[in-house]
């Protein structure tokens, strides 16, 4: 059998000599087209091998600063942070 879902919400189930024809929904009788049957052969290869994560890591690197009050906190590289301790600003250090 073959799953076929119509625009009106139907759902119905079509014996596969339906394959590629078309026939009319039951519900609201808009002509529904049949797909073929697909061999499982086609999709296998949808993983991609690339691994973003050491990009991920590079970008989001973390980096510590030392407040004014001594105190030393980390945060990512490049973003505004506040101290923790005393809540200064510590603006990203412009490059
Ligand atoms: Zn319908
Ligand atoms: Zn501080």
């Amino acid at each position: 059998m073959i799953d076929v879902s119509c625009g009106c919400g139907a759902s119905l189930s079509v014996p596969d000599s339906m394959a590629g024809k078309e026939g009319p929904c039951p519900r609201c009788g808009t002509v529904l087209s049949v797909p073929r049957i697909e061999t499982p052969r086609t999709r296998t290869r949808t993983r991609t091998s690339a691994e973003p994560a050491a990009t991920l890591r590079e970008t989001f690197a973390i980096e510590k600063v030392r407040c004014a009050c001594g105190v030393t906190s980390a945060r990512r590289r490049g973003e505004d942070g506040a101290c923790p301790a005393c809540g200064v600003a510590l603006p990203a250090e412009a490059r």
